[in-house]
């Protein structure tokens, strides 16, 4: 590798900041050699927090991270300085941060009489039992293209674990069965504290605020250049000894058509597909737009190059079937704190020890979590910000006679209220703000080997794909470590670099126990 070599990131999600990262702190790149081109006007992509306290706080997602896991994305942050706590790391200000907020959920399903219901019990049957362990012994040959629908029976999916466990990770019943089991393995120990939560772990604030932007500021101090507003439309490629070699980029900044010419020894990154592609925001009083990817295009370059290259994968599986694919969230910004009062009452919780509360009975399967406050960096002592979702957003509402997805902030916060039996006055001057996300569980999709790319795929020189939609062994999507892992993964590919990438940690020994015990026990 030339030292004058470029790297070029298509997308300024957080896989592409971490390679970046990687980059200069393990590959020997100055950042000034570094440039992420995203097509949004901020980088950070689908981690994502915004707003402020007048105009309304946005999130499209409240996430939830553990120690026991996120390998890559813990080795990242131990250096990278927090931007609040001077002299720490961002890793060594969450850990404090969770010493001192504990999650213990004590109200994780809500029935329709607004009773919490007991969740000690996961409420399987012996043919759950049995189904599940089948299921998670199985091979991921044996088990294809299936849905989970095909290995677990009807009364599986009314259990208190799969309210639980889908509302927790956002499975639906016909997702991958090759995902779900790879779930099964890799959140073990979850499995028997999915009732109180209490393996999750938070960020101080919201992902935004507390992991994208301290790498952002990182990577801007070691003199990357970060490019909003620029669209990567198509890749010029040779074949330079039988490899795939990227030659040249074409983008539109801001609107204005330009082209980069790459040198041996550049190197491009394309994260390819993006879960929030195409999402939308409402407001009070106007539900948000439905689109689809002809209106972003977080997908076009990946179908135009798995198009000429069948090692790229298949991106059709993923992104054809919003049906499928889609939910709905929202975020509330409130200026009183009646809500948070007698949320934090009935709940139990105090805000930022519990979890997903989920209204297991609402026909759009909603649930609202209320993390510690503030929330956001910016916001003032005084408002209180909680976020929430729906998995089944195409449902008429049980107090609101509309489909979630066509409903306004005011009609959600109705539907809430209701559910909760608050009165109106529990959310007057709030501001809530919907959020439509047709392909926010693509990656789960019903899935082959070869239709999602490798890191680095085949036959390629200089080119890397990095995102939740390439192909890693054991690990899960829909989690920050998926893409922070595809980082490492590719950046060490690409440079040879000898350091380990930390392995996924194998908790399911566990599990092929207790799991073992149990099958004897059924047969003797
Ligand atoms: C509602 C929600 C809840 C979540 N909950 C959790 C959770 O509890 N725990 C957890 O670990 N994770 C969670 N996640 C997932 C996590 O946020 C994502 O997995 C992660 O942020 C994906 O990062 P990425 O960099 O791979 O892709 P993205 O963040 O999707 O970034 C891809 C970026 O590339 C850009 N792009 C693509 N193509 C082009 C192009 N041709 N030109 C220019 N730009 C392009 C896109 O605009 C996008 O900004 C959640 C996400 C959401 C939305």
């Amino acid at each position: 590798m030339r030292s004058t070599s470029k790297a070029y990131f298509v997308g300024g999600g957080i896989g592409s900041l971490a390679a970046a990262a990687f980059l200069i702190r393990d590959g020997g790149f100055s950042g000034a050699q570094i440039t992420v081109m995203d097509a949004g006007p901020v980088m950070g992509g689908s981690l994502d927090g915004a707003g402020d306290a007048q105009r309304g706080y946005s999130l499209r997602g409240g996430r939830m991270l553990t120690f026991d896991n996120y390998e890559c994305t813990w080795d990242l942050f131990k250096t990278i300085p927090s931007l609040s706590q001077p002299g720490r790391s961002v890793w060594e200000e969450t850990l404090a941060f969770n010493e001192q907020h504990v999650s213990h959920a004590q109200a994780r399903l809500v029935d329709s009489r607004r009773a919490k219901v007991p969740v000690a019990s996961m409420g399987f049957s012996m043919q759950d039992r049995l189904e599940l362990l089948k299921l998670s012994r199985a091979d991921e040959a044996t088990l294809g293209h299936s849905c989970i629908t095909d290995h677990l029976s009807p009364a599986f999916f009314e259990t208190p674990f799969w309210f639980m466990w889908a509302t927790t990770f956002a499975f639906q019943p016909w997702h991958s069965a090759v995902e779900f089991r790879r779930y099964l393995h890799r959140f073990m120990l979850e499995f028997s504290r999915i009732d109180t939560l209490a393996g999750v772990r938070r960020t101080v604030y919201n992902q935004y605020d507390a992991m994208v932007l301290p790498l952002q500021r990182w990577l801007e101090g070691q003199g990357v250049q970060l490019l909003p507003n620029c669209t990567v439309t198509d890749l010029d490629h040779k074949l330079e000894d039988g490899l795939f070699t990227v030659i040249g980029l074409h983008c539109t900044v801001s609107g204005v058509s330009e082209t980069r010419i790459l040198e041996g020894g550049d190197l491009v990154f394309v994260q390819n597909g993006s879960m929030t592609d195409a999402s939308s925001l409402g407001s009070m009083t106007m539900a948000p737009p439905a689109l689809s990817k002809a209106h972003n295009g977080s997908w076009t370059l990946w179908e135009k190059l798995a198009s000429q290259q069948p090692a790229f994968g298949r991106p059709e599986v993923f992104n054809s079937n919003i049906a499928q694919s889609n939910w709905a969230s929202f975020t509330v910004t409130l200026h009183n704190s009646a809500f948070f009062d007698q949320m934090q009452a009935f709940s139990g919780n105090r805000a930022g020890t519990g979890g997903l509360v989920t209204f297991k009975d609402s026909n759009w399967l909603m649930s609202i979590v209320l993390a510690h406050q503030p929330h956001f960096i910016n916001q003032p002592a005084d408002v209180q910000v909680f976020w929430g979702y729906g998995l089944h957003p195409e449902r008429v509402g049980n107090f609101v006679a509309k489909p979630m997805a066509d409903c306004s902030g005011a009609e959600i916060l109705q539907e809430l209220c209701g559910h909760l039996r608050f009165d109106a006055t529990s959310v007057a001057g709030a501001n809530c703000i919907p959020c439509r996300m047709p392909y926010i569980t693509s990656m789960f999709m019903p899935r082959s080997p070869g239709d999602r790319p490798l890191p680095v795929p085949a036959d390629t020189k200089n080119f890397a794909f990095i995102s939740q939609f390439v192909e890693i062994p054991l690990d899960v999507v829909f989690t920050v470590e998926y893409s922070v892992r595809a980082a490492q993964m590719a950046v060490y590919a690409l440079l040879g670099i000898e350091r380990a990438i930390p392995p996924v940690t194998p908790h399911d020994h566990d599990l092929h126990t207790q799991f073992e015990a149990l099958l004897k026990a059924l047969q003797s």
